[in-house]
């Protein structure tokens, strides 16, 4: 009824309100939050399938939130991505695993590269190959120590645009990635031209190792794939000695998980670096 639809339509109205407050109030307290950099990097190993080596780490922000204590990014790189937010935190994010490397190296403490995860708006801005270099310059470290995770959705937009800033970003001497591959669509030809050195399949694919004969099938085909266009391949969110397992045996290249180890503070992750051990 009339009524009714009346009814709806306040109560709707006050809760949008309401939600609309909270996500102002979240933008704001998120803007503050950039200006005094209240955020930490942990980092992931990600390890040779076959000799467990350490290849490499990712940078995974985290909120310090003062009340909250340490926020997911989930809870807040979609807000900061829709609200522009996502270009100064990206910068802060840059600048952070940067001067982690810069300490690191003073300390002559041996390095693997730090690979950093770079949102679509970041990249659809050109100036991210830009401010690499900066950051790369000032903190005084070789290029090749920093890698870019661009997630496949994200390479869907404008391919001229995209194709020159990824080629901007190779020519400083920085890997790029393929992130969450297996979500997105990206064809074959694609792929060939973008010229990506590492392919990372997400972590839906690699828990359906286990679980199907279709699930091995598919990530077998992924690997020759890859392979064939001259990427290593690395599989994420690997959790089980059982996925570890399959994974040397499909001769997937390197792994990334819990099975190996968490996302950990820059301290903790400093003699996996010292002394590069097997897992
Ligand atoms: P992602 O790039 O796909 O990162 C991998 C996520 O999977 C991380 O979640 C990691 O903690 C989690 N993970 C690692 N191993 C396992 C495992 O064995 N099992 C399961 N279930 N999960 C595992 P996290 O740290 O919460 O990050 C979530 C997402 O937030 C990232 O997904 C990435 O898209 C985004 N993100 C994180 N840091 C940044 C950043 O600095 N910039 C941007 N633009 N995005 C970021
Ligand atoms: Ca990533
Ligand atoms: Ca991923
Ligand atoms: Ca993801």
């Amino acid at each position: 009824s009339k009524s009714e639809g009346k009814g709806q339509y306040r109560f709707y109205d006050a809760s949008l309100h309401e939600s609309l407050k909270s996500k102002a109030h979240l933008k704001q307290s998120l803007f503050d939050a950039i200006a005094e950099e209240q955020f930490v990097l942990y980092y992931q190993p990600r390890v040779d399938t076959q000799t467990g080596r350490l290849c490499s780490m990712e940078a995974l922000v985290r909120w310090i939130h003062p009340k909250r204590g340490l926020v997911p990014p989930l809870e807040f790189i979609p807000l900061a991505e829709a609200t522009g937010l996502i270009q100064p935190l990206g910068r802060l994010v840059i600048n952070m695993a940067c001067a982690q490397l810069s300490a690191w190296q003073a300390r002559g403490i041996p390095l693997v590269p730090i690979s950093i995860n770079v949102s679509p708006s970041q990249f659809s801005h050109g100036e991210i190959h830009c401010h690499l270099a900066e950051e790369i310059e000032k903190a005084g470290i070789s290029a090749s120590l920093l890698e870019v995770e661009i997630t496949e959705s994200a390479m869907m937009g404008d391919q001229a645009e995209i194709m020159a800033e990824l080629s901007a970003i190779r020519d400083l001497g920085i890997k790029l990635h393929i992130d969450d591959f297996g979500t997105g669509y990206s064809s074959l030809s694609q792929l060939q031209r973008l010229k990506m050195d590492v392919l990372k399949v997400d972590k839906a694919f690699t828990s359906e190792l286990t679980n199907s004969r279709d699930g091995k099938v598919f990530f077998q085909a992924i690997v020759s794939m890859a392979h064939a266009l001259g990427m290593t391949v690395v599989a994420e969110g690997v959790e089980t000695a059982e996925q570890m397992a399959m994974l040397q045996s499909l001769s997937c290249d390197e792994v990334q998980g819990y099975f190996i180890a968490r996302p950990m503070p820059a301290h903790d992750i400093e003699p996996l670096l010292a002394r590069p051990a097997r897992y």
